[in-house]
């Protein structure tokens, strides 16, 4: 019997799984297996009908992702999680379960790049329509949307500007018009919980904080159960409308004796059926096992960025910290409103001398690693403008929020003092 608790600590040791019914084995088993045996053939027409929830193929579900599945859904308050191959398939999932070609949907223009690329070019070819929209005023969510608007997608801890999304702002406008909000929560485990705040759906890369190690790729869909997808039939084909390619089933017809979990069941049983974007059993393990201490974990990447942004602030080689614990106005409320127990790991800052200082900057770390990822227990450092920005104009790396001098740090979990000194050490030779 596995043991609930509301407290975050305790839920991702124990949420979902106590032992395996089997052998015992208190660590969740890795099931290394493709398909599993049928009891006979109306438990396998059965299974296939829906009319019994089973395993089936690992494609479509394996026990070990579904004990990840349930615990990350746990941890963020939701009914259901799907995991995926990886962030970007669980972003691409979570926009393709709702819109097809003619449709639009509204993004936050404070993404990742590779979502941004996803949603302005590869949905564009497939028809559907991404509208960006600038989230520092949440009325331009309002004015964005139309009949063909399926659902509004943004970031909560958006790099590099590190500005939080207007999370219930935005959640309560799609609501009035009944436009569900999508919350991709990566920066930002544990501190926030965007359903708490009106979010209909989360995305996870899980290959960030949730793993935490740097060994996974991998991604998870998480659904609110608190979005009423039947009172908007007509907003909904892909729900409300007999589904040809599952012999005419209506998804918020069908879920009617299991919950409110349609929209993952159809992501599941049509998207990860079709698609086979899935999380292999292996990686689905090493994010059980990272998911154990991401509360802890979080607590120190929050306590050693605020003391890295403490740093800085005061480095005469510094011209502006990027963070939001130094942030004021409106922002700041918004960090303050939808951040609990720190304001995440990430920190940005501005070297003096641009571009060329801010290379010498990163040639001289010694500790950190210089590497394109966040979320690792390591520490980590990049510069966009002469990477991952790097094919922008100057004038699409500022209004992204990239100076030529901008740096990026991921804030580990290592000891403070050797943080800063690795800082320090490479200030100095900038
Ligand atoms: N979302 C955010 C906020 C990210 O930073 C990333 C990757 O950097 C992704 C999604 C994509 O995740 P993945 O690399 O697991 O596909």
């Amino acid at each position: 019997m596995a043991i609930d608790s509301k407290n975050p600590e305790t839920l991702v040791l124990h949420s979902a799984y106590r032992s395996d019914d089997v052998t015992n084995s208190v660590a969740v088993p890795i099931y290394q297996t493709t398909s599993y045996l049928f009891d006979h053939s109306e438990h396998a027409e059965n299974l296939f009908a829906l009319k019994e929830l089973g395993n089936i193929y690992t494609r479509i579900m394996n026990p070990t992702n579904d004990t990840l599945e349930q615990r990350l859904a746990a941890l963020e308050g939701g009914v259901a999680g799907l995991a995926v191959a990886s962030g970007q398939s669980a972003s691409t999932f979570s926009i393709l379960n709702l819109c097809e070609a003619g449709d639009n949907f509204i993004s936050s223009t404070d993404i990742y790049g590779g979502t941004w690329n996803l949603f302005a070019n590869t949905l564009k070819q497939m028809g559907i329509e991404c509208r960006f929209v600038d989230p520092s005023d949440p009325e331009n969510f309002r004015a964005a949307i139309d009949d063909k608007t399926r659902c509004i997608y943004a970031e909560t801890l958006p790099n590099p500007k590190l500005n939080v999304f207007p999370i219930k702002e935005v959640a309560d406008i799609g609501r009035e018009v009944g436009v569900p909000l999508i919350m991709d929560n990566t920066a930002a485990p544990v501190i926030c919980r965007p359903l708490d705040h009106g979010a209909a759906i989360v995305v996870y890369s899980t290959t960030k904080y949730i793993g935490g190690h740097g060994t996974s790729v991998g991604g998870m869909i998480i659904d609110g159960g608190n979005f009423d997808w039947e009172a908007q039939g007509d907003r909904f084909p892909s729900l409300n409308k007999p589904d040809p390619s599952y012999h005419g089933a209506v998804w918020t017809e069908a879920v009617k004796p299991l919950g409110p979990i349609a929209y993952i069941l159809r992501a599941r049983v049509v998207l990860l059926r079709d698609i086979g974007a899935a999380m292999s059993p292996f990686n689905g393990f090493q994010f059980i096992q990272g998911l154990e201490t991401l509360p802890l974990r979080m607590r120190e990447h929050c306590a050693n960025a605020a003391k890295v942004s403490e740093f800085l602030s005061s480095h005469d080689k510094v011209d502006t910290v990027i963070y939001p614990g130094v942030q004021d106005g409106e922002v700041r409320r918004r960090a303050d409103t939808y951040l609990k127990g720190g304001f995440g790991g990430l920190v940005g800052f501005e070297i003096k001398g641009g571009k060329e200082a801010g290379k010498k900057f990163i040639d001289s770390l010694e500790m950190l690693y210089h590497v394109a990822n966040i979320g690792d227990a390591r520490s980590l450092a990049i510069h966009p403008a002469s990477t991952t920005h790097s094919q922008l104009s100057v004038e699409e790396q500022l209004a992204s929020g990239v100076s030529a001098g901008y740096v990026r740090l991921s804030i580990g979990i290592e000891h403070i003092d050797d943080i800063i000194a690795d800082l320090k050490q490479a200030l100095d030779k900038a």
